[in-house]
């Protein structure tokens, strides 16, 4: 197990590395977070015996489960959250995560505010872009992201680092990608999260400071939730 972890990942790094080198961007510039969901602590732990310490989860509960064992062993460790926060879980969600890449409307910047402020944690944070304006997708509208982003630092506090998206399925994710370039620019903000297993490559190519892969890593999961 441990070896197919490092080799999976050896081969992410390695592909990671030539599309950087294809697309010319500032060397390290992109940050890798495997994306462990559904996957059990045991599954998880070869990646970090292979060096891997940045990881998202995309539920709350899920994380409480497995990642303060893991943190127990591996005091570096780095978590995102990629998936939906409810309000009433941004307490835990405080404690548990490094980083929110979710932050997608008023009510819940507010509330993530005040429980920063509470636990004297201030978390960098990402606002969720929903870059195809899709019903079933979270996020902030495009057009609304320089606005939501500045109301979020100066009215409620955040600390706004970058901006997050998923590309509909089944389009090509180049002009989206690059649409988030643009929004990350008016918004002033530096990272972008962007890029999955299908597709971080062209990410890279566009811009990506960090890219969330899953699958490529840890294989197929039984279900996407
Ligand atoms: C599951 C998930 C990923 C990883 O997807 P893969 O296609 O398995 O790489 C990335 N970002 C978010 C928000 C996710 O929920």
């Amino acid at each position: 197990m441990q070896t197919s972890a490092a080799s999976s990942l050896a081969t992410i790094r390695e592909r990671i590395a030539r599309a950087k080198a294809r697309f010319g961007p500032p060397p390290d510039r992109v940050r890798l977070v495997a994306v462990s969901k559904t996957f059990a602590a045991e599954e998880i732990e070869p990646f970090l015996g292979a060096g891997q310490r940045l990881f998202g989860e995309n539920r709350v509960q899920e994380a409480k489960q497995k990642w303060p064992g893991l943190r127990a062993r591996f005091t570096d460790i780095e978590l995102h959250l990629i998936g939906p926060l409810q309000t009433n879980k941004a307490h835990e969600a405080v404690a548990l995560f490094d980083v929110i890449e979710t932050v997608d409307r008023d009510k819940i910047a507010i509330v993530l505010a005040e429980e920063m402020q509470r636990a004297g944690r201030q978390l960098p944070c990402f606002v969720q872009v929903n870059i195809g304006l899709e019903m079933q997708k979270a996020g902030v509208a495009p057009g609304e992201t320089a606005t939501f982003v500045a109301r979020c630092r100066t009215e409620y506090g955040l600390n706004i680092v970058g901006l997050m998206c998923i590309p509909p399925d089944g389009m090509p994710p180049g002009p989206y990608f690059a649409q988030m370039v643009a929004l990350g620019r008016a918004a002033g903000v530096a990272q972008l999260s962007m890029g999955m297993s299908s597709d971080f490559e062209i990410a890279i190519g566009m811009g990506a400071t960090y890219i969330r892969v899953g699958s490529a890593l840890f294989g197929c999961r039984p279900k996407t939730p």
